[in-house]
């Protein structure tokens, strides 16, 4: 088996995926590692030039084989995609961590567990999709029937962050292609190892050529920006940050393509008097430290009752300071490091400009010192804050790393107020026994997904999105399945009448 912080071998070098081959480059970029900064791969730039092939490649599948295929032998084929990560389910993991620098045990619980877990449940859920009918009598006395048919959209492009990486990939891929489109991948720059064996994996499921394409590449100027601006794109599902997804808008509005956007979160969590305080203590450290704080659903603001402000404040900084961070097969490790060394720079500058804006660092707040090769690495230390005002900088940006801030609030019109305060509107946790308060507070916050004495706890059939800047649409199930679907209303005459 692998190490857990190298590329596989065949990994050294990384090539596009188009039309069922893959495809070198002169132009190539280094994948390094953040664990220790070295160069793990080399990773083949797609050009312009390419996406065109690429995109060529995927309309000639939409009309070939894929096209005529019936959505059980789709099934079939996204089944077989899911059979072969799990054959190779070492070799995504080891990939997985190399790129991110994550625990060994997420990247198997979380990442690539539920590469497979996409796959699989679009392809049962894809069966499910139905079409509407209305039978209608107009005032003429003329009866009519409406019934809609589903069709693909065409050539899908998907864009995918370096968070999650496997996971955001195939949560696209799953409803994308059971419902017969055809697609155009772009991993992130920083993450192009398990796109590379997600296109092997298709590649040994004998999934037609040009039903899936995946290109390496930067945003602007590089493989992401030939994606948005091709005209033979049908639609753009993209995640990451709400900058890029202004800018992606404006690049396709030319060609008014169907869109979907997960985006940026500046997520809150409540914890109410009446909690159950071990377990919301717990519940914010998940919330907050999973991924190092790299998932977009992590909360960075944290409002508790002030009638058990200091004891929280006190419990989480006792449990967050004992956090373990290092390798990803330490023993007990529960957190990585962070994504790059630049990223960290990034997470580091809000630290200092934290304390700057005023605020008490109640623990961490720099960089652990290991004092052996781990120095090398791009970590972090977990970070509480307290003593922010509600429009500090650090309050209102995505920092993107295991840092929350903790503010006291007196009563439950004032909280909804400051949570909702937000240019941002992902997801948003409360922490109550009080059922009535859950379900009264839950409604009033302007965000797409609520989650109650738990997080990140997912039903891949729910609704998943953000409003504001968080995004736009959603996906998820029967959600997914209409947004990846061109439908068509058709209607009949039942009887047909002499022109007047
Ligand atoms: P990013 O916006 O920097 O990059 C995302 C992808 O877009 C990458 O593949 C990048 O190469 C590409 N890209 C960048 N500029 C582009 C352009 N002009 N045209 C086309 N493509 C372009 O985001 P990131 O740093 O990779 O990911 C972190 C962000 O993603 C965070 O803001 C996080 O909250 C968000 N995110 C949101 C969700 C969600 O479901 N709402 C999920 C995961 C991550």
């Amino acid at each position: 088996m692998p190490t857990p912080f190298d590329l596989p071998p065949t990994l050294r070098e990384m090539r596009n995926y188009v039309d069922g081959e893959f495809v070198s480059t002169e132009r190539r970029f280094p994948d390094r590692s953040p664990l220790h900064g070295q160069v793990l791969g080399m990773v083949h730039e797609a050009d312009a030039a390419l996406v065109d092939r690429a995109v060529q490649a995927a309309r000639r599948a939409l009309e070939g084989p894929w096209g005529r295929f019936s959505v059980d032998e789709r099934a079939r084929a996204l089944h077989r995609v899911a059979d072969v990560i799990e054959r190779r389910f070492d070799e995504f993991i080891a990939a997985e961590v190399a790129d991110t620098g994550r625990p060994l045990a997420q990247a198997r619980a979380l990442d690539v567990y539920r590469g497979i877990v996409n796959l699989r449940t679009f392809a049962d859920l894809g069966k499910l999709a139905h079409g509407d009918s209305f039978e209608t009598r107009l005032a003429s006395g003329q009866e009519l029937l409406n019934y809609t048919v589903r069709k693909p959209l065409g050539v899908v492009a998907s864009i995918c962050p370096w968070n999650l990486p496997l996971l955001s990939m195939t949560w696209k891929a799953g409803p994308a292609l059971i419902c017969g489109n055809t697609m155009v991948v772009k991993p992130s720059e920083e993450t192009p190892a398990s796109a590379t064996l997600l296109a092997e994996a298709f590649h040994e499921a004998g999934v037609p050529p040009g039903v899936f394409n995946l290109v390496h590449g930067f945003g602007p100027g590089s493989a992401g920006e030939a994606m948005t601006r091709h005209p033979g794109v049908d639609a753009v599902t993209f995640t990451g940050e709400s900058r890029t997804g202004a800018t992606i808008m404006k690049a396709v509005a030319d060609g008014v393509k169907e869109i979907s956007f997960e985006l940026g979160g500046k997520n809150a969590a409540v914890v109410f008097a009446d909690a159950d305080f071990d377990a919301a203590v717990e519940g914010v450290i998940r919330s907050s430290f999973t991924n190092a704080g790299q998932v977009c659903l992590c909360s960075e603001r944290v409002y508790v009752h002030r009638s058990i402000f200091d004891r929280f404040v006190a419990a989480l900084a006792a449990r967050t300071a004992a956090l373990k961070v290092g390798w990803p097969d330490e023993d007990g490790v529960f957190m990585g490091s962070l994504i790059s060394h630049e990223h960290r720079d990034k997470v580091l500058g809000y630290y200092a400009l934290a304390v700057e804006e005023g605020a008490t660092v109640v623990t961490g707040g720099g960089v652990p010192h290991f004092g052996d090769a781990r120095d090398q690495g791009a970590f972090v230390q977990p970070t509480i804050w307290t003593g922010l005002p509600d429009d500090a900088r650090c309050m209102r940006e995505e920092v993107f790393g295991p840092v929350c801030h903790l503010s006291p609030f007196d009563d439950e019109d004032e909280v909804v107020r400051r949570v909702n305060d937000s240019a941002y509107g992902l997801a948003a946790c409360v922490w109550t026994s009080d059922l009535s308060r859950a379900h009264r507070v839950s409604r009033r916050f302007h965000v797409g997904i609520v989650w109650v004495n738990t997080w990140f706890s997912r039903d891949l059939r729910t609704p998943f999105g953000g409003s504001k800047l968080s995004g736009i649409g959603r996906e998820g199930g029967r959600y997914s399945l209409d947004f990846y679907s061109e439908t068509t209303n058709i209607c009949v005459a039942i009887q047909v009448l002499a022109a007047a």
